[in-house]
């Protein structure tokens, strides 16, 4: 573990930009079903900012994969 008197000021300024592009969960859960069903349709398809939120938050990325087990069926 790295106390946090480690942090150098770049290292905070890096930690805060990772956190910009999070969606809260509110907003993920909103276009989770339009994400998951254009993912089914198209491996291609990305969403940066829904899927920097899902590799984050344990509750989004379960409703992500039980949804997308649910449209391949
Ligand atoms: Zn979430």
């Amino acid at each position: 573990m790295t106390a946090a008197a480690d942090l150098t000021p770049e290292a905070v300024r890096a930690l805060l930009a990772d956190t910009e592009p999070y969606l809260s969960c509110d907003e993920c859960f909103a276009r989770i079903d339009e994400y998951v069903e254009r993912r089914v349709s198209d491996r291609g398809f990305r969403d940066d900012r829904l899927e920097t939120h899902l590799a984050g938050c344990g509750v989004c990325a379960e409703e992500a994969a039980a949804l997308e087990e649910l449209l391949r069926g």
